[in-house]
């Protein structure tokens, strides 16, 4: 039989145990945040940045669905649904986005923290304006709030070892919410800076910077890379016969065109003003010719109605493969694929030369 004071002791210590693991996993917690600032940190790229987010949603709060919702553009006034959704059903002809002054947004202005569905609709009497998000069904939505403004919500599904999130597991979401504000909010910036705003493409600047990082690579890995460089046949003609604002609309449509032909690791730039350039990662100059191939053909069938007429667009484009031996910087590589541009040019227009 255990005296009164053995038992008293035993429940102390059973305490003081309980009290250290209790700091313990809250060190660990905070480490891991410390551990998700860093990783957050490492990259601007708007889409690999969403993808870490959402893995590591999903690996620190142990649910199988995790998504991001962020603007599109600096413009915009509504919140999409990122395509890196993971684990939600998406039905793709609905459409799940929100608008930035719903009554929802507004409320998780003033107060970011995690909210569930049922705490906003106690709240607002109603869901103010979530409803499109609320298809999804998910188990908590987290705002992301930096420098005072909401750039984007996660939202999570329902845990897979209990059946809601603790308060503990609320704050700490919302902690990993503040990390990823600030992050998007940086890679936002960073991508709206090295982006063309009229065509939609990189500008010159990123494409030199990203093509110097991919030549090292392929140096290291003897991976190919290809780059294309792609001009506008005649296109003052489109100015001088139609104005500027027709020559604009024949520059954003071949830059949507090329958009649509390249992979995601591909990069395609307006080089300069009429002019575009693509990088190819892993592409030999077989393939790179066979899309710069593809491209042309696709704009020489392309028809651009303008104030009732339907104009006729061309493009000469240059290819080059990455030699180690020959191409010492980026400049070096663009130039032979400019170089082959400008044979495309002599001889004719409307085709594709390799160097
Ligand atoms: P080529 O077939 O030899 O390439 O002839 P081109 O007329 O396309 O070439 P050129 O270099 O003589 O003319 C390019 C024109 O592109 C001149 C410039 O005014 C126009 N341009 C450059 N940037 C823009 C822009 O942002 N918008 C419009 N509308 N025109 C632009
Ligand atoms: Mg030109
Ligand atoms: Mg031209």
């Amino acid at each position: 039989m255990e005296t009164k004071f053995e038992m008293e002791q035993k429940e102390k210590i059973l305490d003081i145990i309980a009290q250290r693991d209790e700091y313990e996993k809250q060190i660990f917690d905070l480490k891991q945040l410390l551990e998700i600032s860093k990783s957050l940190n490492t990259t601007l790229d708007y889409s690999i940045l969403i993808d870490s987010i959402l893995y590591i949603i999903m690996g620190q709060m142990k649910v199988l669905k995790a998504a991001l919702y962020a603007k599109k553009g600096i413009e915009s006034s509504r919140f999409y649904l990122h395509r890196n959704c993971k684990g939600f059903d998406i039905d793709h002809n609905h459409d799940y986005s929100i608008a930035d002054n719903a009554p929802a947004m507004r409320l998780f202005a003033k107060e970011t923290r995690a909210w569930s569905p049922e705490q906003i609709k106690t709240r607002l009497e109603g869901y103010g304006g979530l409803e499109p998000l609320l298809r999804l069904d998910p188990c908590l939505i987290v705002p992301m709030k930096a420098k005072g403004i909401i750039n984007g919500l996660i939202l999570v599904g329902d845990p897979i070892l209990s059946s809601d999130f603790s308060d503990y597991d609320r704050d700490y979401i919302f902690n990993i919410a503040i990390l990823a504000s600030t992050a998007i909010n940086n890679a936002f910036l960073f991508e709206m800076t090295t982006t063309d705003m009229m065509t939609k493409l990189r500008m010159k600047h990123y494409f030199v910077s990203a093509l110097s990082e991919k030549m090292e690579e392929s140096a290291f890995t003897d991976n190919p890379l290809s780059v294309i460089m792609c001009d506008i046949d005649h296109f003052k003609l489109f100015n001088d016969q139609y104005g500027h604002s027709c020559g604009d609309e024949v520059l954003k449509m071949v830059a949507k065109l090329i958009q649509s032909q390249t992979r995601a690791n591909d990069v395609a730039a307006r080089y300069g003003g009429e002019e575009f350039c693509i990088m190819l990662p892993g592409t030999g100059i077989k393939t790179a010719n066979i899309i710069a191939e593809r491209i042309r053909q696709k704009v020489e069938k392309m028809k651009l109605a303008y104030e009732n007429k339907s104009l006729n667009v061309t493009l000469s484009l240059g290819l080059a493969q990455y030699d180690p031996d020959k191409d010492l910087s980026p400049k070096a590589l663009i130039d032979r694929a400019d170089k082959a541009m400008y044979l495309s040019k002599q001889h004719g227009r409307n085709r594709v030369s390799t160097f």
